[in-house]
């Protein structure tokens, strides 16, 4: 299998070598030095300030947006959500049901933000700015620094939900003033499902230490006092967590969080640039490098990502063509995957091609 997907990707084989031993029983010193670890390397790798905290809680990503929904605000926020997609709906949705008021900057599908857009927003009575910084679903990144700015002058909270975006662009908690950064285990991180990871500024801790979550699983201040020990509340995705540390390791070792993203920009490039002898375009001006979303010149009528799976064993991801007729599919670029990986799927396409299926 060849797994161009947007999550769970392709691991490493370090990665895969601990998902096949037995599971250790996790309330050890051992065990709690791993998890203090993987605090210590995540606050590197997002550019965190000293006084930040990360929590791991075992839940997929979603678990990561909800959990911050409920822990970090309450009734007297005013919410401001970057609606681009079904990420964005998702934290709409989330407010929602959790009684949070909310207002959503609605993008049309594939569509960058403009500062236009934002500012519109400008000067009102907002508190805090929820962005999902690459919209999955259509693979658009969002400027960060953009928005950086925009909360830095209305002094909003800003949450950023990077679950797709961490490792693969770059992101500076500190500089760019992020309060709360989501990310999970499944996508860049390329481990399997399993643990949402949530880093909190000190003005982020603030909050939720004055704050009361209704909720005993998701309450981020048990999990805070736990985790000042390198423990959890409740079992963690205890494989999980070490294979997190592995690969968080890995990336240092090879020189750095920086590093990790350039080599996914050229990844993303390398492929951007081969998919262009076919008669598909990259239309969106603001993607990720963790994906790349190919549209098709002409609306086609046979199902590309069908074939790849069923006759080459090569997993893309779908394309929402409830919104889009001629998106032909979404290529990540995440987890350990190679310039040659992109060949092999190059090649397919290209006996696709010759085929006449297309
Ligand atoms: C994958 C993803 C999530 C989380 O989805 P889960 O299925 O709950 O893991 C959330 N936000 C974004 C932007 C994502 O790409």
């Amino acid at each position: 299998m060849l797994n161009f997907a947007l999550g769970p990707v392709m691991s490493s084989d370090l990665v895969l070598e601990i998902g096949s031993q037995q599971t250790p029983y996790f309330r050890t010193p051992e065990f709690s030095q791993v998890t203090l670890e993987n605090e210590k390397l995540m606050k590197e790798m997002l550019y965190a300030d000293e006084d930040s905290r990360v929590i791991f809680l075992t839940g997929s990503g979603t678990a990561g947006m909800e959990s911050t929904v409920m822990n970090v605000f309450n009734e007297e926020d005013k919410v401001l959500i970057v609606n681009g997609g079904g990420f964005g709906q998702r934290f709409v949705d989330l407010c929602k049901l959790h009684n949070i008021d909310c207002e959503d900057i609605k993008v049309d599908f594939g569509s960058c933000l403009t500062s236009e857009m934002l500012y519109e927003y400008d000067g009102k009575d907002f508190t805090a700015f929820l962005v999902n910084i690459c919209e999955t679903s259509s693979g658009v990144h969002y400027d960060l620094d953009m928005i950086s700015e925009f909360c830095k002058k209305n002094n909003l909270l800003l949450v950023v939900d990077a679950i797709s975006s961490f490792l693969a662009d770059p992101l500076n908690m500190t500089e760019q003033k992020i309060d709360v950064v989501i990310t999970g285990s499944q996508k860049a991180l390329a481990c399997p499902p399993g643990i949402a990871i949530i880093t909190l500024s000190k003005e982020a801790l603030k909050r939720v230490e004055n704050n009361s979550c209704k909720s005993m699983y998701f309450d981020f201040n048990d999990m805070l006092i736990n985790g000042v020990r390198g423990q959890t509340p409740f079992t963690p995705a205890i494989t999980v967590i070490l294979q997190l540390n592995a690969r968080l390791k890995q990336i240092k070792n090879d020189g750095g969080v920086d590093v990790e993203v350039q080599r996914v920009v050229d990844l993303a490039n390398d492929f951007r640039t081969k998919i262009e002898e076919f008669p598909f375009e990259v239309r969106c001006k603001c993607l990720s490098n963790a994906v790349t979303t190919v549209h098709s010149k002409e609306i086609l009528d046979v199902n590309l990502v069908e074939i790849l799976k069923n006759e080459y064993d090569i997993w893309v991801s779908t394309a929402r063509d409830d919104l889009s007729k001629d998106m032909i599919f979404r290529v990540g670029h995440m987890g350990d995957l190679t310039p040659e990986d992109n060949d092999t799927l190059i090649n397919a396409l290209k006996d696709i091609q010759k085929r006449g299926l297309f």
